[in-house]
C-alpha cells in the first residue's frame, strides 16, 4: 500500500490538511490562484491557466468536470425560484412579464457565477491535494493508466485523460 503522508508529514486521510481549505475556496471564487492569491486562475472565461502566471503553481491538475455547472444550477435556481415566487405572491404579474424578467436574469446570473464556482472547486481540489495537486504524488497516482487499472483487477476502468 502506498504511503499516504502529505508534504508536511500529515496523513492526507486522517490528519488536518496542510493547505487552508476555506481561504483557498475564497481565493478560487475570486478567480485568483489558491497558492499565492495574486495570479489569475483563468486565461479565458472558463479556461484555467496551466500554471499560475505569478507563482508558477500548476493549476491544470483539476478534475472539476461537471461540478461547476451542477453547483451553479443549484445556486441560480434557489435565487431565481425564490424571486419568482415572491414576485408572484406580491404582484401577480402576467406570464409575459415573468418570462421577460426571469429568463434574462437566469442567463446573466449563470454566466456571472459559473467562473467563481469553477474557481472555488479547483481551489478546493488544490487545498485537499487531490489529483495532481499533491507534490508527492507519483505519475501513476495522478493519471493511472487504463492497462494498470485493469491489471489491478479494478471492476471499472479509470477515466481517460485528455490533458494536452
Ligand atoms: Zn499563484
Amino acid at each position: 500500500m502506498p504511503d499516504k503522508t502529505g508534504p508536511l508529514g500529515v496523513n492526507r486521510y486522517e490528519g488536518t490538511p496542510t493547505r487552508p481549505i476555506f481561504g483557498s475556496i475564497l481565493r478560487g471564487a475570486a478567480l485568483k490562484c489558491p497558492a499565492c492569491s495574486t495570479g489569475a486562475m483563468f486565461r479565458r472565461y472558463l479556461k484555467e491557466a496551466d500554471t499560475c502566471p505569478h507563482c508558477g503553481e500548476e493549476l491544470h491538475h483539476h478534475r472539476a468536470d461537471d461540478a461547476p455547472p451542477y453547483f451553479t444550477i443549484v445556486i441560480v435556481g434557489h435565487i431565481v425560484v425564490g424571486l419568482v415566487l415572491a414576485v408572484e405572491m406580491a404582484y401577480r404579474p402576467p406570464l409575459w412579464l415573468h418570462a421577460a424578467l426571469w429568463l434574462p436574469l437566469t442567463v446573466v446570473l449563470t454566466l456571472l457565477i459559473l467562473p467563481s464556482v469553477k474557481g472555488a472547486l479547483i481551489a478546493l481540489q488544490w487545498a485537499l491535494l487531490m489529483h495532481g495537486f499533491d507534490p508527492d504524488a507519483t505519475e501513476e497516482e495522478i493519471v493511472p493508466s487504463f492497462d494498470a487499472n485493469l491489471a489491478q483487477g479494478s471492476p471499472r476502468p479509470c477515466r481517460l485523460d485528455f490533458r494536452p
